[in-house]
């Protein structure tokens, strides 16, 4: 009975353990049977089992977000995450709050951080909002070909920690080269409606439409890793001016 009050009282705790994750100790902290008949609970949420129902409502609320992962924003959902990871949390391994539908490579990526060493966790699908102040940046460069190099930007209206967690979600996912070559890669798909555009109407034609597809992205988010590349591209009087095609000539850097 201690040690059902115990789980229920720390599923009642989650969002305080969220909020300093540093003062926090799990429950089975020291006891390795404990551990390990919690993380046996897991087991439930496979299909053909009691918890089943649970996994699949889960994988539901992906539907909401298209099923792109709320991590990368790129890739199809997968997998749960164990937002607080279920071998230093073995008490949340099957609380719906701590499971995320994620993709693959996040999931892999993240693994075990939690930010025991700074306090800092990574943005929570469910209790946390991303910064919705204009902090990723892409810069274009049109030489030889045209690369894309991702970067984020601090803003006085983001307070540092919000920032800082920023900054180590990019670290942790490796989002920057991710991006970098998912944008090249969506540009050199676009190349023909580039051309019909630029033939047609011109750098300006080119311009607007590239500003239009910033402001669908933007639904999404300003920090959208699509809204940063189009608004970027639409201000870029090389790329407008015909330079788009070299993207013909890229390698992927
Ligand atoms: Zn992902």
């Amino acid at each position: 009975m201690g040690v059902r009050s115990g789980i229920i009282d720390a599923y009642g705790d989650y969002e305080d353990v969220l909020r300093d994750i540093r003062r926090f100790t799990s429950l089975a902290h020291g006891s390795d049977a404990l551990t390990k008949a919690l993380l046996g609970n897991y087991a439930l949420l496979d299909k053909g089992r009691p918890l089943e129902g649970l996994r699949n409502s889960i994988f539901q609320t992906a539907l909401s977000r298209d099923s792109r992962c709320p991590l990368c924003e790129r890739s199809q959902v997968c997998a749960l995450d164990h937002f607080l990871p279920k071998s230093n949390f073995p008490e949340y391994s099957i609380l719906a709050d701590n499971l995320i539908p994620v993709c693959e490579r996040c999931n892999r990526l993240k693994g075990d951080e939690f930010g025991r060493a700074d306090g800092l966790l990574m943005f929570h699908a469910y209790f946390d909002e991303f910064p919705d102040i204009e902090i990723l940046l892409a810069e274009i460069e049109v030489e030889s070909t045209v690369s894309v190099r991702y970067s984020l930007h601090q803003s006085d209206e983001i307070d540092n920690s919000t920032f800082k967690r920023v900054e180590k979600q990019f670290k942790v996912l490796d989002l920057f080269g991710f991006y970098q070559m998912e944008a090249v890669a969506e540009l050199t798909d676009q190349i023909d409606l580039y051309d019909q555009t630029y033939d047609s109407c011109g750098d300006t034609g080119l311009r607007s439409i590239l500003g239009a597809l910033a402001r669908g992205a933007e639904r999404k988010g300003v920090n959208h890793w699509k809204a940063a590349l189009y608004r970027a591209l639409s201000r870029n009087q090389e790329f407008c001016g015909g330079g788009y095609r070299k993207l013909l000539a890229a390698p992927m850097t």
